[in-house]
């Protein structure tokens, strides 16, 4: 258990007046317990309380309930009458584990819980729940070196005009190989990236990496015509993304029109005035803007006019259903509208030949899905690129 803002009280009436507290404190929970259990006391403002033997699991509940009734009253010490509450989090041995030190891992996250309920509260420890919490922070403990460890890798999925079979560009997607969690999926590790801020280095290395590939593939005369890299809203806030990224379009030789960034409608709902600038910018520097996800979220056609973008990409949810008449009816008009526009249509996530010519029945004839191929490895790519000559 945990006391709450026992900080707060250190800092107001200062250190001796706290360990007075958290003996008062003792005392009462001591004399509670009686002869169920025992206190003891880890860190400054946490303890453990041990019960050795209970029939009902009822019964722990019922002393977690005891320990909050008994702190309603308030602690006098020299003179000021002090509250204080605690965070309770439960966890049983053997039933959770028989390690010590995984149940006490076990009872923080409980009391972890409890405190985002609200503080006063008592948490029983839920294995399902924790594991996806104990998966969260081991991605962010993992995260910190796994540039420096090499551990991520670009693979790249070709974009294909079905009409004429050709390869028109690829799209740069990330991929993160770690020893302790073996391969991970942006889907999981990009928000948890983007939460704590290191999305701002992983994304500079994938700009560095491509842009960097980009030359090679210049220099051995394989010929990509559009390479899209995905960005986080993260990045695109920080007021050094443009020159960076033109930077590398230099030092590379790359000339910035072979680049395609692709943003989410969700991005455009994060960014400011300032950043639309920086995008008008980066296009009069030839780059080019594809809206990702297009018409899954907050689809503000008010964006479409003052943001110049120059592809749409649909998801793979629209392909999915794409059976279903109203699906066809949404595909059309978004065909209808990249004409209009001037835009660059591409559908995602295509995975079979009848959703292939259905596409094509409305219109749509830039593809990127498992039917023409997954993503793949720089060198898969450059085998590819190779054969088709
Ligand atoms: P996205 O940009 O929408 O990328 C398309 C995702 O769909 C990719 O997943 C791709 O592998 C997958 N996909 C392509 N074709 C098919 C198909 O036919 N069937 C199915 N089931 N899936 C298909 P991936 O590589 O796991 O990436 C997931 C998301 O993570 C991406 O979605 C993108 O939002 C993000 N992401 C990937 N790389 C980066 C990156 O370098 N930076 C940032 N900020 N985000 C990235
Ligand atoms: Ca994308
Ligand atoms: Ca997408």
């Amino acid at each position: 258990m945990a006391i709450n803002y026992f900080k707060v009280i250190n800092h107001k009436f200062g250190h001796n007046f706290g360990d007075w507290i958290l003996k008062l404190f003792a005392q009462s929970i001591t004399t509670l317990l009686g002869e169920y259990g025992e206190l003891f006391k880890l860190e400054r403002d946490e303890f453990v309380v041990l019960i050795y033997e209970f029939n009902d699991i009822k019964e722990i509940e019922k002393i977690c309930n005891e320990i909050h009734r008994c702190l309603k009253k308030s602690f006098q010490v020299t003179g000021n009458e002090i509250y204080i509450s605690t965070s309770l989090g439960v966890t049983v041995f053997p039933d959770d584990s028989s390690d010590p030190d995984k149940l006490l891992k076990f009872c923080n996250f409980a009391i972890y819980e409890s405190k985002h309920k609200g503080k006063n509260m008592c948490t029983f420890f839920d294995k399902q729940k924790s594991q996806s919490y104990f998966r969260k922070i081991l991605i962010e403990s993992e995260l910190k070196n796994s540039i420096i460890n090499n551990e991520f890798d670009i693979f790249y999925q070709p974009q294909i005009d079905a009409l004429s079979n050709k390869i028109i560009g690829v799209e740069a997607l990330l991929r993160w190989n770690n020893d302790k969690l073996g391969n991970v999926f942006p889907n999981e590790f990009i928000p948890i990236a983007e939460d704590n801020g290191y999305i701002v280095q992983i994304g500079n290395w994938v700009l560095d990496k491509v842009i960097y590939t980009m030359h090679k593939w210049k220099e051995r005369g394989t010929q990509v015509d559009s390479v899209a890299i995905n960005i986080s809203p993260v990045q695109l806030k920080r007021s050094d993304f443009k020159n960076k990224l033109l930077g590398l379009c230099t030092k590379y030789d790359i000339a910035p029109s072979l680049l395609e960034l692709e943003i989410t409608e969700g991005t455009l709902l994060e960014i400011c005035d300032d950043n639309i600038k920086v995008f008008n910018q980066l296009v009069e520097s030839h780059i080019n803007i594809a809206l990702d996800d297009f018409g899954t979220r907050y689809s503000s056609l008010s964006y479409l006019a003052s943001l110049p973008v120059s592809t749409l990409k649909i998801d793979k949810l629209f392909v999915d259903g794409i059976q279903h008449k109203k699906n066809k009816i949404l595909i059309k008009s978004i065909v209808d509208l990249s004409k209009s526009l001037n835009c660059k249509l591409i559908i995602e996530g295509v995975e079979t030949e009848k959703q292939v010519h259905i596409l094509n029945s409305l219109g749509c004839n830039i593809m990127q899905g498992y039917y023409f191929s997954k993503p793949l490895s720089k060198e898969e790519l450059e085998n590819l690129l190779a054969n088709i000559k």
